[in-house]
């Protein structure tokens, strides 16, 4: 056990300063020297700061960081040291009276364990500097606090808090920006402020809660750039189909984007989330079959719904959240959006799956993708919230070696026993089907068959071939008179 630097009781400034007849803070008492744990509380008192605590001789050091933790190694972000707390405050969430001291709603933000880089002391810290790693739900790497010369009249040691260049260093906003919800309940600053129940979860309440309702997905705006910037969360674009999955009570629906119900489809997915129980939910996503490379095929997907092939290998890969535990989670923000769905979906759950995203970097995500031969991302603005509609919030960049069309007719040949010239090509376009020209294949007669089936006329499934742009072919010639709007997938 280390050695205390003097025998006062460490804790009686952070019990002085407390009435605990009026605060659900819990009382200090000096706990057991041994494992060092940390944890970083979210707390909006006066002002909006994050307290980073490192367990050190039995007490938990303390400092208010005013903005944050930044994983960029040029930020140097002030940290106040503050009163030690008691091991028992590592735990704490809830709010505290507005009148009482640090008054506001605390969120357990993170937790771990930390210790100093080997040949480096704790008690480094007594000297003013600590070089130490953080292997938290959040933070992680090397870390480096430096206390700053105090000046006159100031009461508080001043330091500063700095992440050091690693594999795990980021954005400014990589941390703060990116996790809004208590890595304990998942609940939101807005949720523990209200006293509103854990995340997710079967519980009393939520097993008589009725299943949510289709709603009308956001869309996505084609674009020709990756938008720059930490403002922007960037996910992989899926080649699949767009589907709601609403839970509640072992009870699960699957809809298209245009509200068809497609659970039976899907009985993988029913499975999945039904194990998954998380509570009543309505999640956005999408419905991809992934090849032996683990990459999204179309075709893999049309075979599962021809019944050519399994439906068991169908995944879904969820990217927002609508609707949780009765509560309509539309008018947050995308990023906290995202965080509750990350906490509601258990990792390496089968066939369901969360959709994960990178917060910033989107050209680097987008050359990754497009390398590997997928499809490209898709960019949403992460403080938006979600809208039912299109709109500029969500865009689509996709790798520009591959072209989506929808055939939508053929012209005849003169050739005996050859079907078909060419085919008639047309894209969507903003909700509209506009016709982009003709192209000839090299269609064998199996494929012949199917896609006879297929393109004579509009079916109610949705389908897409994808072909290559054929140079110097595109949009030539006229339209077919019976080209008209339908209904189809994004
Ligand atoms: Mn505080």
């Amino acid at each position: 056990m280390a050695r205390r630097k003097d025998s006062s009781d460490p804790l009686a400034e952070y019990n002085s300063k407390r009435d605990f007849t009026r605060t659900a803070e819990p009382a200090g008492e000096a706990g057991e020297a041994g494992s060092r744990i940390f944890m970083v509380q979210k707390h909006d008192a006066t002002r909006l700061h994050y307290d980073l605590r490192l367990e050190k001789d039995g007490v938990l050091k303390s400092w208010a960081v005013t903005k944050g933790p930044s994983l960029d190694p040029d930020d140097k972000r002030l940290a106040v040291q503050t009163e030690d707390h008691p091991m028992s405050y590592a735990t704490f969430e809830g709010t505290i009276p507005k009148a009482e001291y640090g008054g506001g709603t605390v969120m357990l933000w993170d937790r771990g364990t930390w210790k100093p880089i080997e040949g480096k002391s704790e008690n480094d810290l007594d000297e003013g500097h600590l070089h130490f790693c953080l292997d938290g739900e959040r933070m992680k790497g090397e870390w480096l606090l430096v206390r700053m010369k105090r000046r006159k009249g100031e009461k508080r040691d001043n330091w500063l808090l700095r992440k050091l260049d690693d594999e795990h260093k980021g954005s400014s906003e990589g941390l703060t920006g990116r996790y809004l919800t208590s890595v304990e309940t998942g609940r939101t600053m807005e949720e523990i402020a209200e006293g509103a129940e854990p995340a997710g979860g079967n519980n009393e309440t939520e097993s008589h809660r009725p299943l949510p309702k289709y709603e009308s997905p956001q869309l996505a705006t084609l674009a020709d750039a990756v938008p720059p910037g930490d403002d922007w969360l960037h996910e992989m674009k899926y080649d699949g189909y767009r589907a709601l999955v609403a839970a509640a009570d072992g009870e699960v629906r699957i809809f298209t984007r245009n509200g068809k119900d497609w659970t039976e489809k899907f009985p993988a997915v029913v499975h999945a989330v039904t194990a998954a129980g998380l509570g009543t939910a309505l999640l956005d996503g999408e419905l991809v079959v992934l090849d032996e490379d683990g990459r999204p095929s179309f075709q893999g997907l049309q075979q599962a719904l021809d019944g050519s092939k399994a439906a068991e290998n169908v995944v879904y890969f969820a990217f927002d959240l609508l609707r949780q535990g009765g509560r309509d989670l539309k008018s947050q923000t995308n990023a906290e959006r995202k965080a509750r769905l990350a906490a509601l979906i258990p990792q390496n759950f089968g066939a369901l799956r969360y959709s994960d995203h990178v917060l910033g970097k989107g050209e680097a995500l987008f050359d990754a993708m497009c390398e590997q031969g997928l499809e490209g991302i898709i960019s949403k603005r992460a403080d938006a919230p979600y809208r039912g509609k299109r709109s500029r919030n969500w865009l689509k960049v996709k790798c520009t070696r591959r072209q989506d069309f929808v055939i939508v007719g053929w012209s005849k040949s003169s050739k005996a026993g050859r079907p078909f010239a060419s085919l008639l090509l047309a894209q969507h376009d903003d909700g509209d089907l506009v016709y982009r020209g003709k192209v000839g294949t090299g269609f064998d007669q199996e494929r012949w068959r199917t896609s006879q089936a297929k393109c004579a006329g509009w079916s109610e499934r949705p389908h897409r071939w994808t072909c290559r742009r054929a140079p110097g072919r595109g949009r030539s010639g006229s339209p077919p008179s019976w080209l008209r709007k339908s209904p189809s997938r994004n």
